[in-house]
């Protein structure tokens, strides 16, 4: 290398472009306005998202002088990179990753997956369910099989795991359980910030595209569907250029009405999750603000929308908050409200947060519901918690160089 590719391929300016996140039409674009031939875009993008390369001098099909043209015209590759790892005493890892502009969220990798994807009829659902030895629905009280299986998986050649991603930093939405509400919202990630993640843990991870079987959930930090147009790029990203099907992917949304509407009519979708939280709109007001703007009729409403495939369902998260919204009444509310509708319902004990006023259910209470959901004709299953030690459970986001609970087990 000499000395001026050195200076300018040194660590990557924070003000350079980003190459990865563009689209492979836009790469072309970009390499015809630099006068090259279109080929060039072709390798430029099996680089950063087959091999998945973290600097341009990486990109070793490229001429060396072509690497320095890029360099010098103010581009990078632009990955995200993990600054900081906490590893939980159930296997999963919990990442803080930092932006080119120093913001930082969080992304979480769980061996095995954490249940959501059970009964939604999906292949992941399927993989899930044989995993687990499960013909039908069960409870977070039961014996836990994972360590066991992540052994069996390897055995077996694959190796299958759920991550869960940020669109945001921080969040608007202000749902009043949840600990990234608390940062407010900083900024939106860009569809190279939400798709580099995935590449980010897949490097670390060392994981092979169409060998292990990766789903990704994008209910990590912010609301996606408040960043829909670099929610969705991101979608075109992964599964189109860096080869995750959409129907590995679940988005998770409070209820952004306007956009579950357009999501209706793409052509390629992940699944849809709606935290519903609640089976009334008195109930869910408290405790989600963002009811006020749109009920649960209408966001039900804006669902049947959805055109579903054959063995499509609805998924609705349902976060049991002690004494709040897991009394029996609730259930049998719940029943009525969904009924009509394919779906099926995701419990999820509450996890605690610093300053949060809330308090877990009981697990009686617990049970129950979930018997009462069952009882009445609808798919209900619990949400494994995990890495609730290491503050990675779901609605514990927050960034970690905030948060003024101390991590376990990091290891930088
Ligand atoms: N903003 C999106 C996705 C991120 S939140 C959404 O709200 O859907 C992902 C899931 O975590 C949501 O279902 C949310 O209801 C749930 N959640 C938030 N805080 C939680 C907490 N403290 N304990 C358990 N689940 C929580
Ligand atoms: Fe935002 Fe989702 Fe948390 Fe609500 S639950 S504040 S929408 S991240």
């Amino acid at each position: 290398m000499t000395e001026k590719t050195q200076q300018i391929f040194g660590k990557e300016n924070p003000s350079a472009k980003p190459l990865f996140g563009l689209l492979p039409e836009e790469l072309r674009a970009l390499v015809e306005s630099m006068g090259l031939k279109k080929y060039r875009a072709v390798q430029i993008a099996e680089a950063l998202y087959r091999q998945h390369v973290t600097t341009l001098d990486a990109i070793s099909v490229l001429p060396q002088a072509l690497r320095e043209e890029l360099a010098a015209a103010g581009y990078c590759v632009g990955l995200p990179e993990i600054i900081q790892t906490a590893l939980s005493v159930d296997g999963t890892e919990r990442y803080l990753i930092q932006l080119a502009d120093s913001e930082t969220v969080e992304t979480v990798w769980m061996p095995e997956g954490d249940g959501g994807e059970r009964g939604d009829g999906s292949e992941a659902a399927m993989e899930e369910e044989a995993a687990d030895g499960l013909e039908g629905n069960t409870s977070e009280f039961e014996p836990r099989r994972d360590m066991r299986n992540t052994g069996a998986l390897e055995l077996a050649g694959y190796r299958r795991a759920t991550l869960c991603i940020s669109s945001q930093v921080g969040c608007a939405v202000n749902c009043q359980f949840c600990l990234t509400a608390k940062l407010g919202i900083r900024r939106n990630l860009t569809a190279g910030e939400i798709a580099g993640q995935v590449v980010a843990v897949m490097n670390r991870q060392g994981i092979r595209i169409g060998k292990d079987r990766i789903n990704l959930v994008f209910m990590g930090m912010g609301e996606p569907f408040l960043n829909y147009d670099e929610l969705m790029k991101s979608v075109h990203l992964l599964a189109g250029s860096i080869g995750i099907p959409e129907s590995r992917m679940t988005v998770s949304t409070s209820g952004v009405l306007p956009s579950i509407l357009r999501f209706a009519a793409e052509p390629v979708r992940p699944k849809l999750a709606l935290s519903l939280n609640a089976s009334n709109d008195a109930v869910r007001e408290q405790i989600m603000p963002i009811t006020k703007k749109w009920n649960i009729g209408q966001l039900l409403d804006a669902l049947k929308t959805i055109p579903l495939g054959k063995r499509e369902w609805i998924t609705f998260e349902y976060v049991l908050l002690g004494g709040v919204n897991d009394q029996p009444r609730h259930a049998r509310e719940l029943l009525e409200l969904l009924k009509g509708i394919r779906s099926k319902v995701n419990l999820i004990v509450w996890n605690p947060g610093p300053g949060i006023d809330f308090r877990q259910p009981n697990p009686e209470d617990v049970a129950v519901f979930q018997k009462m959901l069952i009882a009445g004709g609808m798919s209900a299953y619990m949400r494994r918690p995990r890495g609730r030690d290491i503050y990675a459970a779901c609605g514990q986001l927050k960034r970690t160089v905030e948060s003024d609970t101390p991590l376990v087990g990091i290891q930088a």
